[in-house]
């Protein structure tokens, strides 16, 4: 699946055609100050199988240059994310381990005349930058003598300014059309504690800086990023250039994927987990991959749903429903297909003998014989769907129970529906019915059409259980905050029954529930309390 074509791939392609590259290496390059959520599952893929098809190599890279949002709670998760999605790095590296040959390259800028500390307050050098339209005004600053530069970048490194006193900024053009190239600021004070560094620097380098001298540091031949970043392109070609970098990388961008409705920032996502609107960063509603893991998708299912969004130069925006489409191809055949009723009602069939139960030799899925099969229970006590039933039948489409209508119950008999207990509400609590033991399915013939068929759990043996279902989390209106677009209502609990065969079952086992989805065990199920999650309805909804 993995070896599309695209625009990257020819790319790569020319450059060993031509001798530029022997070996192709890709990083990735998280910030660690959040976890993954699908959008970076674009950008894995993308590395990883760029380089994997070529015989290359990828490292991953933690951008960790900005030391107030960073903590090592990301950077594990991080790696068990990629590792999940299928791949693992040849070298987990940080940015911060080169600090220093990062400050060496900056004095060589000085040096060179490109650099220069620059003491405007930061209101004003915002003011000073112009806009699209007005060129730039060059700082007062900017002609420092290369000794002077040198002397302030080291007080900056040694602790003797304040945070926002002064930047060292790379002198490039103030009235460039492009804003980056309008002398980028290359460091910035700090004194925050860093991740891996701890009190170590107190000046940090910023990204457009930092990112081509990490990649050159690593001989990263093709760095590959969204296209946000296409802007940046001519400064990142400038700090390489400019500070002597041996061996020189290409970056080339590629459109960032978004998903209907799915806030997909990790600005955002961090929002919804730190404000508790969420359960945490692994909630089965986030896009996250930790959790859409948890909900139940597989690392196979995404990859196919990222490849299926194609690659391309421009932002593309996927449907939900191509995301659930992918799950579903992949849980079609790896799922084992069992019965559970989610809105139980009773079911007490008044000519099966009382204490009897009969087992039923079943295959667990129909198209895949190896996942072997099991028994199922049968007997005069049983729950059935309370959508499977109405008392009076409403119309010839409806293909379920009612009174006095007959249906098949899978791999059992069939059952007709004689008569209604109700509480006092009014509300039906229990169907009496009657089976008829010569349509025990597949042993022998029948001539009566059943009106439909319709699962059960026999209710002696079933095993309650908790249900999660989910809806989307954010309601589509831009115009509202978080707090206010988030779906209260997008988490709903039931308490069912799933068959005997699931009694020993383990999160994240993966099933067909047969009629109504696909559900995930949950990392909180245990086997006396069993937590399913839904991870996608079965497509046509049997109704
Ligand atoms: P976010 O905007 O969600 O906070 P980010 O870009 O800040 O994400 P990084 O940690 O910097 O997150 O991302 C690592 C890599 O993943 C970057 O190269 C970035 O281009 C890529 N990436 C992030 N989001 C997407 C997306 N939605 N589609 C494609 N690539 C993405
Ligand atoms: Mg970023």
């Amino acid at each position: 699946m993995e070896n599309t074509s695209n625009f990257i791939k020819t790319i790569i392609e020319t450059d060993l055609a031509s001798g530029k590259h022997k070996e192709i290496i890709t990083r990735f390059p998280p910030e660690p100050n959040g976890f993954l959520h699908i959008g970076h599952a674009r950008a894995i893929i993308t590395d990883f199988e760029s380089a994997i098809q070529f015989g290359g190599y990828t490292n991953l890279r933690y951008d960790d240059t900005n030391p107030s949002k960073e903590d090592d709670i990301y950077v594990k998760g991080i790696l068990e994310d990629i590792r999940w999605l299928g791949y693992e790095p040849k070298n987990v590296f940080f940015a911060s381990d080169y600090f220093e040959e990062m400050y060496e390259r900056a004095v060589l800028l000085i040096k060179k005349g490109l650099a220069y500390v620059d003491h405007t307050p930061a209101d004003e050098m915002a003011k000073e930058r112009g806009n699209i339209n007005t060129p730039g005004k060059e700082s007062k600053f900017r002609n420092r003598s290369v000794e002077e530069n040198l002397e302030l970048f080291k007080m900056m490194r040694d602790g003797k300014f304040k945070e926002g006193e002064c930047v060292l900024r790379a002198k490039i053009d103030m009235s460039s059309p492009n804003m980056n190239m309008r002398d980028p600021a290359l460091y910035r004070i700090s004194f925050a504690e860093h991740h891996n560094t701890g009190k170590k620097w107190c000046i940090y380098p910023m990204y457009d800086y930092a990112h081509p001298l990490e990649d050159a540091i690593e001989g990263i031949t093709h760095s590959l990023c969204s296209l946000e970043f296409e802007d940046h392109r001519p400064l990142y070609d400038w700090v390489v250039r400019e500070t002597e970098m041996p061996k020189i990388p290409r970056q080339i961008e590629f459109g960032r994927l978004s998903i209907e409705n799915t806030v997909m920032s990790k600005r955002l996502l961090r929002e919804l987990v730190e404000s508790n609107m969420v359960t945490g960063w692994d909630d089965p509603r986030m896009p996250t991959l930790s959790g859409l893991r948890r909900r139940g998708y597989t690392p196979e299912a995404i990859r196919a749903f990222i490849v299926s969004t194609g690659l391309s130069k421009v932002n593309s925006t996927a449907g939900n429903d191509m995301l659930e489409a992918a799950v579903r191809d992949d849980l079609s055949l790896k799922a084992k297909r069992v019965m559970a009723v989610i809105n139980p009602i009773k079911v007490t069939l008044t000519n099966y003998p009382e204490g009897k139960i009969e087992y039923f030799e079943v295959p667990y899925n129909q198209d895949n014989e190896e996942l072997g099969s099991r028994k199922i229970p049968f007997s005069k006590h049983l729950y059935i769907e309370a959508d499977d039933f109405v008392v009076t039948k409403p119309n010839n489409k409806y293909k379920r129970l009612a009174l006095n209508e007959e249906v098949r119950l899978f791999h059992a008999y069939f059952i007709k529906a004689n008569e209604v207990k109700y509480d006092k509400d009014g509300s039906v609590i229990e169907i009496l019915a009657t089976y008829d033991e010569n349509t025990r399915s597949g042993s022998g013939f029948n001539e009566r059409k059943p009106n439909g068929t319709i699962h059960y759990v026999e209710a002696t043996k079933a095993v309650p259980a908790k249900l999660n279902f989910f809806g989307p989390m954010i309601h589509d209106d831009e115009d509202l905050s978080l707090q206010e677009s988030f779906n209260k209502d997008s988490w709903t609990i039931k308490n069912g029954y799933v068959e005997e065969s699931l009694e020993s079952t383990i999160p994240q086992d993966k099933y067909q529930f047969m009629r109504n989805g696909y559900f995930n065990v949950d990392r909180e199920s245990k086997k006396e309390s069993l937590v399913f999650n839904e991870i996608v309805p079965l497509k046509s909804s049997y109704k």
